[in-house]
């Protein structure tokens, strides 16, 4: 933690799409996010920190309509959390050091993990190589 910030701050920093999916938890609708279909090599940081969240090595297309990883760059930088929300139990994925709302993970990817973290395009920015 230390890149916290108050729910004002966040508004004025963030867009309103932004603010309502990573402070919010709200969900970007399916094949709309700007990263969904992208193949472009480089890093996915935290649109809200910068913290380093997935590298593009472990990009795949899920055909969810979100932007899907098997990995994480660094365990250490996510944070998951048992989500009961919407009569479904999933297991919610968020930025460590600001607490933003990511997206989830689910054991249904690719080997050599078997996860899929499925992830907001608006929750991160994408730092070319
Ligand atoms: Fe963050």
């Amino acid at each position: 933690m230390g890149k916290q910030k108050t729910e004002q701050q966040w508004r004025e920093t963030l867009s309103a799409e932004q603010f309502d999916v990573c402070r919010n938890k709200g969900t970007e609708r399916p094949f709309t996010g700007k990263y969904t279909d992208c193949k472009t090599l480089g890093t996915y940081i935290c649109a809200c920190c910068g913290e380093s969240l997935f590298d593009s090595e472990t990009k795949y297309d899920s055909g969810s309509g979100w932007p899907s990883f098997w990995n994480t760059i660094d365990a250490n930088n996510i944070k998951e959390i048992t989500d009961e929300s919407h009569g479904m139990k999933r297991v919610e994925v968020t930025c460590k050091s600001c607490g933003a709302h990511l997206g989830h993970v689910f054991e249904d990817g690719p080997q050599p993990t078997g996860l899929r973290y499925c992830i907001n395009s608006v929750s991160m920015e994408l730092k070319e190589k």
